[in-house]
């Protein structure tokens, strides 16, 4: 099935440019990442809208002219239910789109060489080894856990399911083909729910710091002191000197405004206009040459993430990565005192094929929706919270367009911060994007969106994350399955964040606000924002969230927390649990700093006690 007819048509395609006609091929490029339910969802899609077309006109989309086409997705447009399924439609195709449209030029920069890392795939490793540790996943909690236990002396090895790639390859590669291979599912993982929610997480070594964007905040005083005081997480107590050494590590400096780009210096007016707490953010990427490219790997080394930075300290000390080896279960002893006790992991490589690799101490770190999964696999789901307490921060994005152009894509991915609204749970965050990556849907269909595309270098966007109640859960054991039901009271800050952006932009002097809205998409006001906003709900927002934490949490009520006050998994000996499962509740800002303080927390405490 190809996508000609959609395109043509959401795209208002009249022959008179030529990169029209290459999205169709990069669609599918785009499609076939996809999870198979997802790709059939847009297939279906295109078919009912075919079917649609050669009812009402005897012909095919593809061979309309172009206003038989806009006629036919205006009456589409009209049908109010069909609104937000237009809207999904259009993610991959803006994607698609946008790649064609504005290709992005090479960088002038040579990518430095990598720290050297220890990595050995899949298949070259031996069917049946050993060591003192193995650690599942290699990403912020997995690199710092691996780091501890090798800088102690014992034999580290790390099981990564996705592969390693170099800074070299990112500026070789065009930020599509990196988004399409970087992230689990193509970059579509979604969280099901009224709304459903974008959950993108990383697949590689460096796991989902390859592709976040760099941004570094400490877990805040009163987080922590609510870890320890309500829910028994006393290593909380001890973050201060971790998140300490942990910034030392990711070279941790406010951004200079110098590379901020014109999308962070107008968050940063809007807020001096309205006498609001902002500055740029405090980031792991030293200089960084505002490429924006932060989310599809950086290309020229700036960013810290952990596979530049933690793992070639835990390899210099000893610890082994192996790429491409999805482990499929952890092994059990089940004899003898303390039993069942970790005996190591069975991991699947590329082909099939399968190896092991024994221990006695096994750390899972595969992440807030993949920890779950394994441990259920493992025979060790038996904890009824496990999966549970799921918080994402949900998070959502507004645009303003102004008069001058503001190339949003020049500069830093995530650049400012404005805090005015943290204490009521609402983070804003001057986020752009490489062009159609955003989680920002540009409004209108046909022409209409035609002419939003053109235009798209006047806009300036910004995302704000809300701190939520843990309001989901990870289901499932081969095949996870999200689920996640936005609390009434979470989407009032959502609305209270789309409105506090909205005056933001205002203030930073844009003509129009866009609202992310489907019935309710412009503004040129603050009356006429907050009267669009008494017409919705939070429920027809578009929702990403990019912060899953919780599911396995650590605390001291057995009944609430599979993982004890130090990490330990509940109910067998030999395993930590060292990721974003661990927290027990979101952390309020972005969290990579605080998992690593976790991690480090819980392998050091293990150190103590056992090493
Ligand atoms: C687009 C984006 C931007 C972000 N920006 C920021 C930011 O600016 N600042 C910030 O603080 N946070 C940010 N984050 C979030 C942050 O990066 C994550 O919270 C953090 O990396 C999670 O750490 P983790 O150890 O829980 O898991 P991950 O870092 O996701 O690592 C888990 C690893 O385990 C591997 N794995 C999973 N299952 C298996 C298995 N069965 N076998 C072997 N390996 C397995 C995965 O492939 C992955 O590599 C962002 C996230 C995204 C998606
Ligand atoms: S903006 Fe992001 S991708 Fe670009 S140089 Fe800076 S850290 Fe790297």
């Amino acid at each position: 099935m190809t996508a000609e007819g959609l395109v043509a048509a959401l795209l208002a395609d009249t022959g008179d440019e030529d990169w029209p006609a290459r999205v169709p091929n990069r669609l599918d490029s785009v499609l076939a990442a996809l999870p198979r339910p997802a790709r059939a969802g847009v297939h279906t899609a295109v078919a009912a809208l075919e079917t649609y077309a050669v009812l009402r006109t005897g012909r095919r989309l593809a061979t309309l002219d172009p206003d038989a086409r806009e006629s036919l997705l205006g009456s589409l447009a009209a049908r109010p239910r069909l609104v937000p399924l237009l809207d999904l439609l259009k993610v991959p195709v803006m994607l698609a789109a946008c790649t064609e449209r504005m290709p992005t030029a090479p960088l002038a920069v040579t990518a430095p060489e990598d720290p050297p890392l220890d990595c050995t795939p899949a298949q070259e490793w031996p069917t049946r080894s050993t060591a003192d540790v193995v650690v599942v996943g290699s990403g912020a909690g997995g690199a710092v856990a691996a780091r501890t236990f090798a800088r102690a002396g014992l034999s580290v090895v790390v099981l990564e399911e996705g592969a390693h790639h170099s800074t070299a390859s990112f500026g070789r590669r065009a930020p599509l083909d990196r988004f399409t291979e970087l992230y689990r599912d193509g970059g579509a993982t979604v969280a099901v729910g009224n709304p459903p929610l974008l959950l993108p997480v990383g697949r590689a070594v460096g796991g989902t710091t390859v592709v976040n964007s760099g941004t570094c905040y400490r877990t805040p005083e009163h987080v922590l002191g609510r870890w320890s005081s309500a829910y028994g997480f006393r290593l909380a107590e001890s973050f201060g000197p971790r998140l300490d050494e942990i910034e030392r590590t990711l070279r941790v400096a406010t951004q200079p405004l110098d590379v901020l780009g014109n999308n962070g210096l107008l968050a940063l007016a809007g807020a001096e206009r309205l006498g609001w707490r902002a500055g740029p953010l405090r980031r792991n990427a030293p200089g960084c040459k505002g490429s924006c490219q932060c989310v599809v790997g950086c290309p020229t080394g700036a960013k810290q993430s952990v596979q530049l930075s933690v793992l070639p300290d835990a390899c210099a000390a000893g610890a082994r990565i192996v790429t491409g080896a999805r482990v499929r279960r952890i092994l059990l002893d089940h004899d003898g005192p303390g039993a069942p006790r970790a005996a190591g992991v069975q991991a699947r490589r590329p082909d099939g094929s399968e190896l092991e690799i024994l221990g006695p101490l096994v750390v899972t770190a595969a992440g807030a929706l993949q920890t779950p999964p394994l441990l259920r696999r493992s025979g060790l789901g038996g904890h009824p919270r496990l999966g549970r307490n799921l918080s994402v921060h949900p998070a959502t994005s507004v645009a303003g367009r102004f008069a001058e152009p503001v190339t949003a894509w020049k500069g830093v991915l995530q650049s400012a911060g404005v805090e005015e609204l943290h204490d009521r749970g609402v983070l804003i965050e001057a986020t752009a994007s490489p062009p159609g990556m955003g989680s920002f849907v540009l409004p209108g269909l046909g022409r209409e969106l035609r002419s939003e595309l053109e235009d798209a270098d006047h806009l300036a966007t910004l995302g704000a994350m809300i701190a939520d109640r843990p309001s989901g859960r990870v289901q499932g054991r081969d095949r996870t399955l999200v689920r996640y039901d936005l609390d009434p009271r979470d989407g009032d800050r959502l609305m209270t964040a789309v409105r506090a952006m909205g005056r933001l932009l205002l203030a930073a002097g844009a003509e129009e606000i866009l609202t992310g809205l489907p019935f309710a998409p412009r503004a040129r006001s603050l009356d006429e924002l907050d009267e669009l906003l008494t017409r919705t709900t939070a429920r027809n927002l578009h929702l990403s969230a990019f912060h899953p934490t919780g599911t396995a949490a650590a605390g001291a009520d057995p009944r609430r927390a599979p993982a004890d006050p130090e990490g330990r998994l509940r109910g067998a000996h030999g395993v930590l649990v060292a990721d974003g499962s661990v927290l027990p509740s979101c952390p309020q800002v972005n969290p990579q700093l605080s998992i690593m303080a976790a991690a480090l927390a819980i392998s050091e405490t293990w150190m103590e006690r056992e090493g």
